[in-house]
């Protein structure tokens, strides 16, 4: 059995990395930078209000209450037209830019008004009070952002602060997905006999695409050399990665492993974890004279799942130029016996991993451990990886890979 290290290494050297394309912000999400960004102008762009108020100069509130003359009022968007001299003030609103001579804002509700055009300041301030001044989150000039950035909500929000229309960054790659198996039907007619659903497409499809991939459906390829010489071929021509399920193991009669090994340069692995011990990856060449990377991952639903988060996504993430390829690995409490017998294997055991009063991640057994357990694998929000042995007892400390969020017994600390 090869080690899994060796064969994430053997994707890994393989995996192609496209160049680095201009992507407009709006199709930018998740996408990885390929250059640092440098803020072109200040953000704020001009001093403005915090609050809705009074633009004062500070030094006129001194020994308040003071009685100031109102000049105009000043709305977000459009800027003053007079300037703030001794005892003067302009009515003002948040976002508002701060008009000449006024170095402070007073908040309405400490003030009141005396008469149209006079208002009373009850408290002193000091200079700068309420204002943001220009480049208060973002000096002009400041790297922004580091190449290896991955860019969120938050960072797609800072680049159009920033007036920044395009970016250049990992492109996303686009992955076909196809089935393969004559047991195979989709949708919800009725099942002749020996006939199963494909769910492997449906899983693979979105699991690629939570990865930050463009997906192609490639349909369900029967075993017959056609089929899948036509599936493998059309996805080839039009992905930057192709993933194939089903026909990979030892004793196969698929025809996979031999269109496969006629259309290209193929690996196929026995990897020493359980589930998703066969693996096949390699690359096809394409018309174009590129080569498209090929990963076989096992029929069987939860094998194929597991293998596409030990294999399939850290590879395609690389191509994506992600540098933080895996799921976040955790040290947790294993809340019941998690056993498992010695076989030379990992197992990667389908938990469901949360916060326990005490802080740390505590898991269970989701259910059922079968390659075929698609259910014990939805109900789960991680995988317990349990080393090569009798397993861990309920109390031991077990590392899990987050493929969920963890659930906590506590919401937001606050009133409902
Ligand atoms: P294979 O790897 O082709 O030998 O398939 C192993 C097991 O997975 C068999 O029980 C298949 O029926 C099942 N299987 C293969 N492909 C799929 C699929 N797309 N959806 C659900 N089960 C599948
Ligand atoms: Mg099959």
């Amino acid at each position: 059995m090869l080690p899994l290290a060796d064969a994430r290494r053997h994707v890994l050297d393989r995996m192609p990395r496209p160049e680095p394309v201009a992507v407009p912000v709006s199709e930018a999400i998740g996408l990885v930078l390929a250059e640092a960004v440098t803020a072109a102008e200040p953000v704020p762009p001009f001093a403005n209000t915090a609050m809705d108020g009074y633009a004062v100069r500070a030094a006129d509130t001194a020994g308040a209450p003071v009685e100031l003359r109102i000049l105009e009022t000043i709305a977000a968007g459009h800027p003053g037209t007079l300037a703030v001299g001794p005892g003067e003030a302009s009515r003002i609103f948040t976002g508002a830019p701060m008009p000449e001579g006024a170095d402070a804002v007073v908040m309405v509700e400490r003030t009141s008004l005396v008469d149209d055009d006079h208002v009373r300041v009850e408290v002193e301030v000091p200079p700068g009070n309420h204002v943001r001044p220009a480049g208060d989150d973002l000096d002009a000039g400041a790297v922004v952002f580091e190449q290896g950035a991955v860019l969120t909500a938050a960072h797609l929000g800072v680049l159009c602060s920033l007036g920044a229309e395009a970016v250049r960054a990992h492109r996303r790659l686009t992955v076909g997905v196809v089935s393969t198996g004559d047991e195979l039907v989709e949708g919800g007619g009725p099942l002749a006999p020996g006939q199963i659903r494909d769910s492997n497409r449906r899983t693979l499809l979105a699991l690629a695409a939570q990865a930050g991939c463009d997906v192609v459906d490639l349909g369900i390829a029967r075993d017959t050399d056609e089929a899948i010489t036509d599936a493998i071929g059309r996805g080839v021509e039009a992905c930057d990665a192709v993933l194939t399920s089903g026909g990979v193991s030892m004793g196969d009669i698929d025809l996979v492993k031999v269109v496969l090994d006629r259309m290209g340069d193929m690996r196929w692995m026995q990897i020493d974890i359980k589930p998703a011990k066969p693996f096949a990856f390699g690359l096809v060449p394409r018309s174009d004279g590129t080569a498209v990377p090929v990963f076989g991952f096992p029929g069987n639903p939860v094998s194929s799942m597991v293998s596409f988060e030990l294999l399939g996504r850290p590879a395609l993430r690389a191509g994506m130029g992600h540098r933080d390829l895996d799921r976040p690995l955790v040290r947790a409490v294993a809340d019941e016996d998690l056993r498992r017998r010695p076989d030379g294997k990992t197992h990667f055991a389908r938990v469901v991993a949360g916060f326990g009063d005490d802080g740390r991640v505590h898991v269970r057994s989701a259910g059922g451990q079968g390659s075929h357990q698609l259910g014990a694998m939805a109900a789960s929000n991680a995988l317990a990886v349990l080393a090569d042995g009798d397993g861990v007892a309920a109390g031991g400390d077990v590392e899990v890979l987050l493929v969920e969020a963890v659930r906590s017994p506590a919401g937001l600390p606050i009133a409902p």
